[in-house]
């Protein structure tokens, strides 16, 4: 039994009530661990430790020096890489073929923001009176709030952090409760980088810490990944005090194969967006639109595959599909799959074959004969479950991708180059991926659009976020003003 402790002003700390909460493993649903149920007074002294920090010391620390600290954690997370994925691994359950890519993938976004910490910087600009010396400055927010779900902690949390410390900001990390154990490890690399206490601070428990934290006057920026309902829980406490927010949350996302699509890429594709980390992301391909000329043969031919998919033991390297990663989870995809077929679709794959034996194993399912308004289409299951949906042409594609609450991500297969770029400018998502789908790289903007949340992590426009814009005007004149009267 491992009993991890959170890292409060570079302090390593239980709860103060002592009180804590169970870490299982969901491949064999034992408890291994416990992680510490923060309490009101832990959260507060938290925010206390990070803004003392801010304003003592991370706002005088240049970016060069910034930079400095974020390139040795890099080089620590690729130097600790494994230990990492396998925890990661007996946390969630993600296969540990994919965390082992998932970590290094972390380190080189440290080292993305790293090179911007000395490089950002405002404008002079020149205005209409002459006499006017005008010049901006970009400055960090201050305390930044980061919270995270549970299906890739280290990788969600390091699209947050890498931005807000090259921006010079200091965080109040808040992991999932059923995935904490990779982001408190991680910590203990912090400390070795040589950032100051309190520059990163990771608090643990369950989603009143997180509402404690974003509730909070003291917080000067939330950043949250999570379920479109807490996003809008977040939203709603954030705007008690207008703190700027980023909300990634969830998804319906189509992926759509033309009739001109090279099959021998878009049938892994399709596979890659649902059945990979057991359907738990958040880009999840779900809503598989396929051309009716081709609408069997692309069934047929994912259907082949997928009752080929190898469940088992997510630590086991030649493993594809792990358990879902916690018992919730497994009980609200149990729920939603339940009755898939009662509005008229109809089971492809999923009802036949062995499951192992202990773990929160759901079979991967294929759904054909889908209407676009079915529940199954129109709800996130965050779970291997595919939706099969038939169109007819580019127009009636479109309208179906775009039928739909969220706006996370898209796929599109065609070897049809200006088909390509008419379908990417219409879809209603953040991220349009054209003959690949789940493919990711820190240099490109992602987030969403209408429930799927606003602000975009990754990238320049991220570091954006983490950061605000002073105005400064000096009158170089010796000209007194008319005090009556606007001065332009
Ligand atoms: P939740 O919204 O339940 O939780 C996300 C995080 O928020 C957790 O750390 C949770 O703590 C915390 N939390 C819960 N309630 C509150 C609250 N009222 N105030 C502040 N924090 C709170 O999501 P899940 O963890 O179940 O993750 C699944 C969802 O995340 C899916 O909808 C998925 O689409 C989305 N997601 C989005 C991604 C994106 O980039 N757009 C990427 C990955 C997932 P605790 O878990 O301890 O309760």
């Amino acid at each position: 039994m491992e009993h991890y402790q959170m890292l409060i002003n570079g302090q390593w700390r239980e709860a103060s009530t002592k009180e804590t909460l169970p870490v299982i493993n969901p491949y064999d649903k034992q408890q291994w661990g416990t992680i510490p149920q923060a309490s009101k007074e832990d959260v507060e002294e938290t925010i206390d430790a990070a803004q003392t920090a801010f304003h003592s010391v991370w706002k005088h620390t240049n970016g060069f020096k910034r930079a400095n600290c974020m390139l040795k954690l890099a080089d620590l997370i690729e130097e600790h890489a494994e230990e990492l994925a396998i925890h990661e691994t007996k946390d969630n359950g993600k296969v540990i073929r994919e965390t082992k890519k998932q970590v290094p993938f972390t380190a080189r976004a440290l080292r993305f923001f790293a090179g911007y910490a000395d490089k950002i910087y405002g404008e002079t600009i020149p205005l209409d009176n002459m006499n006017l010396f005008d010049y901006t400055m970009r400055e960090p927010v201050g305390v930044a709030v980061l919270i995270t779900a549970w299906n890739s902690p280290m990788q969600l949390l390091m699209n947050k952090l890498a931005p807000a410390l090259a921006a010079g900001n200091c965080v109040i990390v808040k992991p999932s409760e059923h995935a904490s154990v990779s982001t408190l490890l991680f910590g203990k690399l912090v400390e070795q980088a040589g950032f100051p206490p309190g520059v990163i601070n990771i608090v643990t428990g369950n989603g009143k810490v997180g509402a404690l934290l974003t509730s909070s006057e003291r917080v000067n920026k939330i950043s949250f990944t999570g379920g479109t309902y807490s996003g809008r829980l977040i939203g709603k406490s954030a705007a008690d005090h207008f703190t700027p927010l980023t909300l990634e949350l969830g998804g319906k996302s189509p992926n759509i194969i033309f009739e001109d699509a090279d099959l021998e890429k878009a049938i892994p594709g399709a596979m890659a967006g649902i059945f990979a980390s057991t359907g738990q992301t958040c880009i999840a391909g779900s809503r598989l639109l396929v051309h009716e000329s081709i609408y069997n043969e692309v069934a047929e031919k994912l259907a082949e595959r997928v009752r080929k998919i190898k469940l088992g033991n997510p630590m086991d390297e030649t493993t594809e599909m792990g358990p879902v990663a916690n018992e919730n989870q497994y009980l609200s995809i149990s729920k939603m799959i339940e009755d898939v077929e009662a509005e008229g679709a109809k089971v492809l794959v999923g009802n036949e074959g062995d499951l192992p034996e202990n773990g929160y194993f759901i079979r991967p399912m294929i759904v054909i004969n889908v209407e676009n308004s079915m529940k199954i289409a129109q709800e996130e299951v965050f779970g291997p479950v595919l939706s099969i949906i038939s169109f007819k042409d580019e127009d009636e594609a479109v309208r179906i991708a775009n039928d739909s609450k969220y706006g996370l991500a898209s796929g599109i297969w065609t070897s049809d180059l200006a088909r390509a770029h008419r379908v990417a400018k219409q879809l209603e998502a953040g991220t349009v991926w054209v003959n690949t789908y789940r493919t990711s790289a820190v240099q490109a903007p992602f987030g969403g659009v209408k429930q799927s949340g606003y602000g975009r992590e990754r990238g320049f426009h991220s570091l954006m976020d983490y950061t605000r814009v002073k105005n400064v005007m000096i009158d170089l004149s010796n000209e007194t003003r008319d005090p009556f009267s606007i001065n332009v």
